[in-house]
This record gives C-alpha cells, sequence and structure tokens, in this order.
C-alpha cells in the first residue's frame, strides 16, 4: 500500500530507532520486576533508576521529582487532580485557572473536578493569537486559588505560552504551577529550573518515542494526592508495577531530543516557513492561525473560509497527504474546536482549519508537493461549499 506522505508530527511520531535498541533488552532479556529484591528486580530497578536521572538531567532537577506515568495524558491528571485536591486539604484553595485553548487531559479533567469535587473553574482569556498573558493571570489568581495550568506550546495552532513569566507570578503567590509541555518537549527547551514551573507534564511520543509512556516534573514540596493508589511505586504518587522498556524508551528519547534539539528546529524551521508563505500567497480567504513569530517550529496551522475542514483533510488524504484539522481527538466532530471557537474565529472560516506539522522525515520535495496539490483541492471543496 502507498501511504500518504507524514504532515502530522503534532500527532505523534514515529519511535526512533535508537530508542528501540534501548528498549528491546527490557522486554525479555531483562524482564524483571523493579520491585523483586532478587537480581531480576535489581536490574530492572537500575534501569528505571537510570532511565530517572536522564530525565531529571534533561529537566535540570532531581531524581526524586521525576514521576513516571502511562502518558502525557495522565500526567496532566494526576498534576491537576494531585495538586487541586491536595491545596484545597491544606489552605481550603478551591478555584483553578486554566484556558478553553488546553488539550482536554486537562480541561476535561478540571470539568471533572468542578463537576464531581466541587472545584471552580475561572477560564482566562487568550489574546486573538492564543497567547495567555501573565497579566491575565495576575489579575485572576488568589488566596483562594489551588492550582494554575497554562500548557507551553499548544497542539492545535502552535502558540508558545510565556510560561517563565507565568510561573513567577504564580510562586508570588505561592499557588502551584502545572505546565502542559507535551507538544513543547520535541522543539523547546524543558529546563525546569529555568522555568521556574512547579508540574510539567511529557509524552514520550511526541518526540520520537513510544506512545503510551509519559512523565511528570513534581517539584519537591508540591503538594500533590496520588491518584493510583496501590504499591508504593514511584514515590507512593503512581502505583502500579513500572513499565520498564516503555520508561527506559522515555528516558532515551528525551535525552535524544535535547541533545538534538537546535539540529532538528534548523531542519523544520526554513521549511515551515516557506509552506506557511507559500500557502498564504497562493490561497484566497486563507489565514494563519495561532502566532505568526512565537510558534513551534515545526507547526503550521491555517483556517480557510467556506472549507468543510474534515472533507478537505480526506481530500489530502485519497491526494497522498496526511494532515490534521488541528486536535486528533476532534476528527469526525461538525463542531469547530474549543480552541478555535476561544480565539473569536467566525464560524465560517473555524470549520475549515488545517494543521501541518513537520517533522525529521519532512523534506523539501514533500512540501513543494503538498502546495502543489493543496489550491486545487480548497479551491474544489469552496465550489461544492457554494453549490
Ligand atoms: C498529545 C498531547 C497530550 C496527550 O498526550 P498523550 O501521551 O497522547 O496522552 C496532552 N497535551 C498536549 C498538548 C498534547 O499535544
Amino acid at each position: 500500500m502507498n501511504l500518504p506522505i507524514y504532515l502530522d508530527y503534532s500527532a505523534t511520531t514515529p519511535v526512533d530507532p535508537r530508542v528501540i535498541d534501548a528498549m528491546l533488552p527490557y522486554f525479555n532479556e531483562s524482564f524483571g520486576n523493579p520491585s523483586s529484591i532478587h537480581r531480576h528486580g535489581q536490574i530492572a530497578e537500575a534501569a528505571v533508576e537510570s532511565a530517572r536521572e536522564t530525565v531529571a538531567a534533561a529537566l535540570n532537577c532531581r531524581p526524586d521529582e521525576v514521576v513516571f506515568t502511562s502518558c502525557g495524558s495522565e500526567s496532566d491528571n494526576l498534576a491537576l487532580r494531585g495538586a487541586a485536591l491536595a491545596m484545597r486539604e491544606k489552605t481550603g484553595a478551591d478555584w483553578i485557572l486554566t484556558s478553553r485553548l488546553e488539550h482536554p487531559a486537562v480541561t476535561k479533567t478540571v470539568e471533572h473536578l468542578a463537576k464531581y469535587h466541587g472545584f471552580k473553574i475561572e477560564w482566562l482569556d487568550a489574546d486573538e493569537h492564543g497567547m495567555i498573558h501573565p497579566e491575565t493571570v495576575a489579575k485572576a489568581i488568589c488566596h483562594e486559588t489551588a492550582v494554575v495550568s497554562v500548557m507551553y506550546a499548544n497542539n492545535e495552532i502552535g502558540t508558545i505560552n510565556p510560561v517563565a513569566e507565568i510561573a513567577a507570578v504564580c510562586r508570588a503567590q505561592g499557588v502551584p504551577f502545572h505546565t502542559d509541555a507535551v507538544q513543547a518537549a520535541a522543539y523547546l527547551p524543558v529546563d525546569v529550573d529555568a522555568l521556574g514551573v512547579d508540574l510539567l507534564a511529557l509524552g514520550a511520543h511526541k518526540f520520537y518515542g513510544p506512545k503510551g509512556s509519559g512523565a511528570l516534573y513534581v517539584r519537591k514540596g508540591t503538594p500533590l494526592v496520588p491518584h493510583l493508589t496501590g504499591g508504593g511505586q514511584e514515590a507512593g504518587l503512581r502505583a502500579g508495577t513500572s513499565n520498564v522498556p516503555y520508561i527506559v524508551g522515555l528516558a532515551e528519547a528525551l535525552r535524544l531530543t535535547v541533545q538534538e534539539r537546535d539540529a532538528r528546529a534548523a531542519h523544520v524551521r526554513p521549511l515551515r516557513d516557506h509552506l506557511i508563505g507559500a500557502l498564504l500567497e497562493s490561497i484566497p480567504d486563507a489565514r494563519l492561525t495561532g502566532h505568526p513569530v512565537t510558534r513551534l517550529p515545526n507547526h503550521c496551522s491555517f483556517a480557510f473560509k467556506d472549507v468543510d475542514g474534515n472533507a478537505l483533510l480526506q481530500a489530502l488524504d485519497a491526494a497522498g497527504f496526511a494532515c490534521s484539522s488541528g486536535s486528533a481527538c476532534k476528527t469526525g466532530s461538525p463542531e469547530p474546536s474549543e480552541a478555535l471557537k476561544s480565539l473569536g474565529l467566525p464560524r465560517e472560516w473555524a470549520l475549515g482549519s488545517l494543521r501541518v506539522t513537520l517533522g525529521a522525515g519532512t523534506t523539501a520535495g514533500q512540501v513543494e508537493a503538498f502546495l502543489s496539490v493543496l489550491p486545487e483541492k480548497i479551491s474544489r471543496l469552496r465550489q461544492l461549499h457554494s453549490a
């Protein structure tokens, strides 16, 4: 089968062969349970603790501040549920500050905390580029705030938020600050000390690691209630026998990402800039969504007036290009995404969204090929739309 050219690296990435090599021994040769006393267990435990040190070095934190989880979503859940419940117990604070532009792993979790645990949500306004400003957080935060969550970089529109400045606002108020860095980690520095964050979520499959493997940075002293109870794994915060090969895979993928970050960004950035420039020039009634400058170096996102975004994705797939409408979880839904709605995009634009995200395998030839088919697909769909 002739698979389409992959232009959807924000949805997921292929696993780096070097990561697979690092993982393989832990499926069979060194299959022990890290909690076991015998030597099989000791070997597995050494692998997990070595992975923890690798992740800690990448994040510039202590190994005991790294919690391994099953995915980026779980990391967001543990951070928000854990901090909200612990802070309310400690201080009585019961407000959560976040925005509608967050990934559903955050928005659905805070809505769940509101519905079943009585927390109150304040949705922070973003500017027209989907950026959350520190002044907005400063105005909203108070002694009743239990936790603040603002993503590092947006998965749908690529905008990078000023998380260090937002973290400083939260620090001054003594409120824990969580950032979802699942999309950001592939290209942006994740030095948690420089960022000043208390909680930071990662998911390995967004940076050439395996799906189903995540991590949460928890700054020492951040109050956190465990969300998976059972054996005492992960310092009692996340029970369950450690997924040794996937933990090893996440650590190796993150190590390589930090080491090769500049080269990876230098590969995709000119391709991105060319794609955005050429597309906006060749297609009428098209606009870039998200920030024009402060955006992920591999990320292009657009809105086209009077185009059915889902039909566009199908047409592109048939023509040999795998793209997205912005959020993998929204595919098939006729409603514009919450993120695009919250940008104030009119409905006739917001329904015609397209996300094109580049990565290690993207070539200039692929971008040219994409640019050569897109205008015709758009005008065909516009004819259908007006018919
Ligand atoms: C992909 C993604 C998630 C979810 O991560 P999983 O590992 O797929 O659960 C959360 N937040 C953002 C910003 C993402 O891009």
